[in-house]
């Protein structure tokens, strides 16, 4: 079993993650600080990447790190990795959402994903990383409670009902990007671990 520490100062996502893991292949720790990490990556892996190094030159330990985001097709350089920041500073999430709800206001394209990039990170010589995205379409109202950032507007393809993630949490915990991440790291930790026996 590998011990990681998540680049990140949220208790919140160190215990989603360590639900997300198999707990005999890989645990999750919180670290024991939070670390400033400027987020000047071009893409995901780029800013994946910042922070586990952020993380791994303070404590010198195995981490694990992440950064996700919600790309829409018709606001190609709105959101993406600038997602927790759309709009400026000082909005709440929900402002954020209905900001995104009124710019989409009469555009037939609402074609979106949500996508997670995932670094496991060893060592400055040892790092891989892991995708998932979850696919859907922007709503045309801002509905339910479950959940956080855009989730309340975001109805995923594949699922019956016209429901938002925020009305769905048992589906979103197996099949978010995190979650589809988290699986692949696993399977690859999994052989990791078989070849070295
Ligand atoms: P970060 O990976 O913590 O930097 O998050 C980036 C931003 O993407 C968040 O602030 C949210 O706005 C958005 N986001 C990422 N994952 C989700 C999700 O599962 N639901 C809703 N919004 C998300």
């Amino acid at each position: 079993m590998i011990e990681f520490i998540l680049a990140s100062g949220n208790a919140h996502k160190a215990e989603e993650f360590s639900e997300l893991f198999d707990k005999k292949i890989i645990s999750v720790e919180k670290a024991p600080e939070k670390i400033e990490v400027d987020e000047t990556g071009k893409s995901f892996s780029e800013n994946a990447l910042l922070k586990a190094e952020g993380y791994f030159k303070k404590f010198k330990q195995p981490v694990l790190s992440d950064d996700s985001g919600l790309v829409v097709a018709s606001l190609p350089n709105e959101l993406g990795i600038h997602s927790a920041r759309f709009g400026g500073e000082g909005l709440t999430d929900k402002d954020r959402a209905e900001l995104l709800l009124k710019k989409l206001d009469g555009i037939e394209n609402r074609s979106a994903y949500f996508i997670c990039v995932l670094c496991l990170y060893f060592s400055e010589d040892e790092y891989y990383f892991f995708e998932g995205r979850v696919h859907g379409q922007i709503g045309e109202n801002y509905s339910g409670s479950h959940g956080f950032g855009y989730d309340p507007i975001f109805v995923p393809d594949g699922v019956d009902e016209r429901s938002t993630l925020a009305e769905l949490p048992n589906w979103k915990k197996e099949n978010s990007h995190r979650s589809k991440a988290s699986l692949h790291a696993s399977s690859f930790l999994r052989e990791r671990d078989c070849q070295r026996v």
